[in-house]
């Protein structure tokens, strides 16, 4: 396995072992390239896992979740000339006030990405031990299908409160059932929540981790089984691997098997985190040893969503290190830093272009009560189409005032420019679509 997304450690989670520093150093003797620290998040005392109860409170969960976000910045630092290692968490959805606590942490923690999970329902562990998961069933109804059924239904919750970069581990809910390996189409009632929580998943850009838990656990297929697989890969979805280790032994586990199943679902390509973003690695799927960075990488996906962007941003970028672009806007909200200048050209004649966006973004402004959009690349500074373009788009719309665009003045044949507008909530979104559709129809842009 050349990257995983969903990690533990011993040292900073109970029913782990290992150090953090043992697993990262296990990762770079595998041979991995991309490797996320995803600890679990610190809950509040009714939801401790078992192995908790005996060793912590709430505040020494706390601060061991503080020691480890330290720990695995130091390891980022230190091994990055080996491997490109990133930092976040795993957030478990438990119930509404589940909002807050996730909130709350990511504005503590500037993570690199998140893993979105479920591991309760009606606040019972569904994956800890089979008693513990009749419990919940028994709360639920008594039946599988019934407690599947309030798991995706939780699940939907959680995706459309903290639209996760990564989707962690999709159909955990099926280990301790009694079937595992049973079809979800045998219950339409489930398999309709499962392709709507899909849906919505691949409407805000989320990518699903195929999960090689499942397969050490027992079961013949990772999460999610390959029949959602196929029905996410329909809907445009994207995949990327995660092993949810919990030790160095698990590390890169059963990787074949999940090449196995991804062939099985023909996915052809899988996704993984760089700075930017998420870049594609269809080798990878292939099973060769290398997976070279794709051009058609996907910007800033998961800083993105980490920042709770409802705009999913775009367009081809070139995987390499961040450089701030002016007019600055990248820069100054702390999103994702543009290619440069020699990076965008190169891509531009790549490609036959002669523009290119390399970001889109919105933020909801409480002050202004307004959402403000902005959408900023690099144009041929001799092709004015693209602003008269622009002007007739907006000027469509009722308040062609609320846009300002830039570009700025360069001797080299491109040039960066910049875009912004606000939106009401409340009103229409003449604007915003106007734009939106425009920039669609550019070549290489694609604004959703
Ligand atoms: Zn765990
Ligand atoms: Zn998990």
């Amino acid at each position: 396995m050349p990257f995983s997304h969903h990690s533990h450690s011993g040292e900073f989670c109970g029913h782990a072992v290992n150090t953090l520093e043992e697993v990262v150093l296990h990762a770079i003797k595998i041979g991995m390239t991309t490797f996320c620290m995803t600890e679990h998040i610190p809950r509040s005392r009714q939801d401790f896992y078992p192995e908790e109860e005996s060793k912590h409170d709430e505040a020494s969960l706390a601060k061991l979740f503080d020691s480890y976000y330290t720990e695995a910045r130091r390891l980022q630092k230190a091994y990055a000339d080996q491997i490109q290692l990133f930092v976040g968490f795993e957030s478990e959805w438990i119930r509404d006030s589940s909002v807050d606590q996730i909130r709350a942490l990511r504005a503590k923690y500037d993570v690199d990405l998140f893993v979105g999970s479920v591991h309760h329902v009606h606040g019972i562990p569904i994956d800890y031990d089979t008693p513990y998961y009749h419990k919940a069933r028994d709360v639920a109804g008594g039946k599988d299908d019934q407690l599947f059924g309030d798991y995706f239904d939780l699940q939907y919750q959680m995706l459309q409160q903290l639209k996760p970069p990564v989707v962690g581990h999709f159909d955990l809910i099926r280990l301790k059932s009694d079937d595992p390996e049973r079809s979800f189409k045998t219950w339409p009632g489930v398999w309709s929540k499962i392709e709507r929580n899909l849906n919505f998943i691949a409407g805000y850009g989320g990518i699903v981790e195929l999960n090689s838990s499942a397969l050490r656990k027992g079961m013949s297929e990772p999460y999610p089984q390959v029949e959602i697989c196929q029905t996410f890969l329909k809907m445009g979805g994207r995949f990327t691997f995660s092993d949810d280790s919990h030790g160095v032994d698990q590390i890169g586990a059963n990787y074949k098997r999940v090449l196995d199943a991804i062939r099985k679902a023909q996915i052809e390509s899988v996704v993984y985190l760089v700075p930017q973003g998420f870049a594609c690695a269809s080798e990878a799927v292939s099973g060769m040893v290398s997976h070279k960075l794709i051009l058609s990488t996907i910007a800033a996906l998961a800083t993105s969503a980490v920042h709770g962007s409802p705009v999913a941003p775009i367009s081809p970028i070139l995987s390499i290190p961040a450089v701030p672009l002016s007019p600055g806007a990248a820069a100054k909200d702390g999103h994702v830093a543009p290619p440069t200048y020699a990076q965008a050209e190169m891509w531009m004649d790549e490609h036959k272009m002669n523009s290119m966006v390399t970001y889109c973004d919105s933020d909801y402004r409480s002050k202004r009560m307004k959402t403000r959009f902005e959408i900023w690349g690099y144009l041929d500074r001799l092709n004015l189409n693209f602003f008269e373009g622009l002007a007739a788009a907006a000027t469509s719309c009722r308040h062609p005032e609320e846009i300002q665009w830039a570009v700025e003045p360069t001797n080299n044949e491109y040039a960066p420019f910049y875009v912004k507008w606000y939106q009401n909530p409340s009103s229409d979104d003449c604007t915003s679509q106007a734009i939106t559709d425009f920039v669609g129809t550019w070549p290489g842009v694609k604004c959703t």
